[in-house]
């Protein structure tokens, strides 16, 4: 049997701290077992923001197994790495809660550690008279939710601050704006590292099993699942028995919670994957917006919009593809399609012409693709995000966090203490 030694000298390195308790190297059915204070799956700006909480603020030890080679390789970094202000979601849906604390949590964060950051502030548009009322809808719905900062513009406001624009009237939001995510996680995992959190990488939850009501997850190292298809069970590397369970697989949590045996599955939401790609703007000297510009929302996203980077570079994007589905053990081994087609660029252009009409032709050049963690279908009307524990699946000391979609990045802070919150009495 092979032994994971990425995960045992992550362990063993934990167990040399002296608060961490560790039940050594006993055997059972020929696969190795250790014990953990608390497991996050998934190094991706969540789950770094739930082991830096459960770390730093309730100093708990923690273990984060990450499948690829370091974090923040998933949804994380392909996003449009915007501060949301918190509009768009039903009043005391998570989404607009978690959005919003989180939003105050994050300018906090990124002020005191030196993250980069700009509040751009954003516009949202109307460029068709049927689309006015849903901006004083948004508004009404901002107001509700407890975002500063909304004021309703006429276009001359609107176009005299962006002079590119079009529109017949935009909603102002101040609070919005734009962050470096990778200089956030690259902050947040120091921060937890030095607080008692382990990072594992290039290890898999292949599933878990429950014995009693203790949790043991099955681990392997990524490399040796090459093979492993719908059609096999994987056999663990290790087993872990932590006390706290976190699952932030992003894509690929409700399929790993398929693979759980022992959960109640009817809680489990399906899964739907939504591609969002991404086209730079080239052939432009000087960008042609300072702010963030959105047009009305879309089924699915926000709709094709501007967004900047702290250099002040604009892309667009994303847009909405459905993807086909796949099964539970290739979304586990994150076999997902990143591809920009470039073909996607002629429905590009009509969608920005309609507030940026000089865009000009063959300006936009394929950029990046993300994909969303979708809980409900095309035609289904959005979901909220679902932090789910014992009371719904029946596990003691786990928490399954799935279709953490945008705001998932700006709402990660308000995520992480939410959840550990939910977890101290473990
Ligand atoms: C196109 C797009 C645009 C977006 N724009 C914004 C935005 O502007 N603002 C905003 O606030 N939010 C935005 N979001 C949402 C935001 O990016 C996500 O909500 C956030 O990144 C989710 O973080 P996560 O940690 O949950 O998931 P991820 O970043 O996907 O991390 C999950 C991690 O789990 C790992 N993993 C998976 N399965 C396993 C396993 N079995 N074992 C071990 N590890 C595993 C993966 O390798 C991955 O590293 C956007 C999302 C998309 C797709």
């Amino acid at each position: 049997m092979k032994l994971n030694k990425l995960v045992r000298n992550s362990i063993r390195n934990l167990a040399q701290k002296p608060s961490f308790t560790v039940s050594r190297n006993f055997r059972s059915g020929g696969v190795e077992k250790e014990s953990a204070d608390c497991v996050v799956i998934g190094a991706g700006v969540v789950g770094i923001a739930v082991a830096r909480e459960l770390s730093l603020k309730f100093g708990r030890n923690v273990l984060v197994i990450e499948s690829d080679s370091t974090f923040g390789t998933g949804s994380s970094s392909r996003n449009s790495q915007v501060i949301h202000g918190g509009i768009y979601y039903p009043p005391n849906s998570l989404k607009a809660c978690f959005c919003v604390r989180g939003r105050r949590l994050l300018y906090d964060y990124c002020k005191e550690h030196g993250i980069p950051h700009k509040q751009t502030g954003k516009l949202i548009v109307a460029t068709r008279y049927e689309e006015v009322p849903k901006l004083n809808y948004l508004l009404n719905r901002g107001n509700e939710n407890g975002v500063e900062g909304l004021k309703m513009m006429e276009a001359s406001e609107a176009m005299a601050m962006e002079p590119q624009l079009q529109c017949l009237r935009a909603l102002w939001s101040s609070t919005s704006g734009i962050i470096d995510s990778h200089s956030l996680m690259l902050s947040q995992v120091g921060e937890a590292e030095s607080h008692g959190t382990t990072f594992c990488y290039n290890n898999t939850v292949v599933g878990a099993h429950l014995e009693g009501n203790q949790i043991y997850l099955h681990i392997s190292e990524t490399e040796s699942l090459k093979n492993w298809d719908h059609k096999s069970q994987q056999h663990p590397d290790i087993l872990l028995l932590p006390k706290v369970v976190v699952n932030s697989a992003g894509l690929s949590s409700a399929a790993l919670a398929r693979c759980f045996s022992g959960i109640n599955r009817g809680v489990i939401p399906p899964s739907f994957y939504a591609r969002g790609c991404y086209f730079s703007l080239s052939n432009t000297r000087v960008p042609p917006f300072k702010h963030l510009i959105y047009p009305i929302p879309e089924v699915g996203g926000l709709g094709v919009h501007v967004t900047l980077d702290l250099d002040g570079q604009v892309k667009f994007g994303p847009d909405v593809e459905w993807l086909k589905p796949i099964d539970d053990v290739s979304s586990i081994q994150n076999k997902f399609d990143y591809t920009v087609c470039a073909d996607r660029a002629k429905k590009f252009y009509p969608e920005i012409r309609k507030y940026y009409p000089s865009l000009k032709d063959d300006s936009l050049q394929p950029g990046y693709a993300g994909i969303r963690p979708k809980l409900s279908g095309p035609g289904e009307g959005s979901a909220d995000f679902i932090i789910q524990g014992e009371e719904s699946h029946g596990i003691p000391g786990l928490v399954n966090l799935f279709g953490i979609e945008s705001p998932g990045l700006t709402s990660s802070m308000a995520i992480a203490e939410h959840v550990a919150t939910k977890l101290s009495r473990f």
